[in-house]
């Protein structure tokens, strides 16, 4: 280890508080200090190569580096690096609107920008509560969310939260929601079979029941369309996404969809509402816009929610919220980039040949003793650790086994973060088949060689 990396990591012991992180174990760690990328490859500052399995925390499109996307850069750093959206318009920030409106589902047409997942569902939540203000139903003030959801990490991110273990501690500071089970069949809650293909949809019942017996005082759904994230990479039984819209629809609630990790491409389709051939009311982007670059976010609507600000100024109809970085030029010339290296590389039509390849490699981890569910949407993969798969007893939190299996895949040459118990897989959407079965061989010889 060169004096350099050592030096670095006594820097980042010192000074740095990373997130999501137990400090006082990661201190007494190594960590491995990145410095460059190159594709689907990170380096660190020893010039050891790591495969990034996680896709720079479910971010990255093109692969690291990506030269095209530099270019573009660069050359908007050159003409211009921010300047504002109140009062002022840029021409990155109007071409890129335009741009999404155009592969959006159909119906969503107006852009609003921001720069992280958190404020793309913030703003989500707080247009739906004043749409109804503006309708002359201000009792429709409540959110229905799942358990198992993350949307984010502001308050009111939180609220629409389901995952105890981050949310829990900050429970008094939130607003109540109206939760909905969780569509997680390995561990349904409802349903006895706890098989997707078995089940009676009880969950889906339980949400009507819950929708119905709210309507009159619910302003919005929240939902990450065909994968819950962060709760596990938990996929949803087909047609779920298409029957929320409907029960939607039906009880007169607007439909946010929390496509941040889904969005551009990630579960095969440019958008994964589109898969179930959905417009949602309003949809939260995030992440994959700039490709993993830069932090950019939108959150789309229809005309429909965008009419019902519209009034004279002394109606008070504006939408107060804005952030000063809100459609920042370099972010968005970056976001224009990745759309054309979308079309020029042909990445969506790459993608059939790609998820194929991945299922091949999963399905057959399901004979492994310890691996009691494997999920899979698009490029998302999630193989779930438990002690017995008769019983599905997940093994103990305190045991890691998901950090540890991890920390074995680095020497594998794979960069891993799990969900708990659940090892994800998430590449950049550009890696090529024989580094998707070096991923996958890694993955499984890691896992074999923690749980035995
Ligand atoms: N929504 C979903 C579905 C996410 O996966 C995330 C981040 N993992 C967020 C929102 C929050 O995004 P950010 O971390 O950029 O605030």
């Amino acid at each position: 280890m060169s004096d350099t990396t050592r030096t670095l990591q006594e820097y980042d012991r010192r000074y740095l508080w990373h997130p999501f992180t137990q400090m006082k174990e990661w201190e007494k760690t190594d960590p491995i200090v990145i410095e460059r990328g190159e594709g689907s490859w990170l380096i660190d500052t020893d010039g050891n190569r790591y495969l990034d399995g996680v896709a720079a925390i479910w971010t990255n499109v093109h692969g690291h580096c990506r030269r095209e996307i530099n270019e573009a850069i660069k050359e908007q750093v050159d003409r211009l690096e921010h300047s504002t959206l109140l009062g002022l318009t840029n021409d990155k920030a109007a071409l890129l609107a335009k741009r999404l409106v155009d592969i959006a589902p159909p119906g969503l047409a107006r852009v609003f920008y921001s720069d992280n997942g958190s404020t793309a569902v913030e703003i989500g939540v707080k247009m739906a509560f004043q749409y109804w203000q503006h309708l002359g139903r201000p009792e429709k003030q409540r959110y229905i969310s799942f358990r198992n959801a993350y949307h984010g990490d502001t308050v009111g991110c939180m609220s629409v939260g389901g995952i105890d273990i981050y949310h829990e501690v900050f429970r008094p500071l939130l607003f109540p929601t109206i939760q909905a089970p969780s569509p997680y069949c390995y561990r349904c809650e409802l349903c006895a079979e706890r098989d997707a293909d078995r089940c009676g949809r009880q969950c889906l019942q339980e949400l009507e029941r819950l929708m119905a017996a709210h309507t009159h005082e619910t302003a919005g759904l929240v939902i990450e369309p065909l994968v819950q994230g962060a709760g596990g990479m938990i996929v949803q039984p087909e047609g779920f996404v298409r029957k929320v819209r409907e029960l939607c629809d039906r009880y007169d609630i607007l439909m946010i969809a929390d496509e941040v990790a889904v969005g551009f491409g990630r579960t095969g389709t440019m958008f994964a509402c589109q898969q179930e051939g959905v417009t949602p009311d309003i949809m939260a982007l995030s992440k994959g816009i700039t490709a993993g670059y830069l932090p950019l976010a939108a959150t789309m609507t229809t005309e429909k929610v965008y009419n019902a600000f519209l009034g004279e100024y002394r109606e008070l109809k504006t939408f107060f919220h804005g952030h000063t970085f809100t459609g920042n030029p370099i972010a968005c010339a970056t976001a224009l980039a990745s759309l054309d290296l979308f079309a020029s590389d042909r990445l969506l039509e790459q993608l059939p040949a790609k998820i194929d390849y991945l299922r091949q490699r999963l399905e057959p981890l399901r004979e492994l003793d310890h691996v009691g569910n494997i999920r899979m949407c698009g490029m998302v993969g999630g193989i779930e650790l438990v002690r017995s798969r008769e019983t599905r007893e997940p093994y103990d939190w305190e045991e890691r086994i998901g950090v540890r299996v991890c920390l074995e895949a680095q020497k594998h040459g794979l960069f891993l973060r799990p969900l708990g118990n659940i090892i994800v897989v998430f590449p950049p959407l550009s890696i090529s088949l024989e580094e998707l079965a070096f991923l996958m061989d890694g993955i499984d010889a890691s896992i074999r060689a923690i749980t035995g």
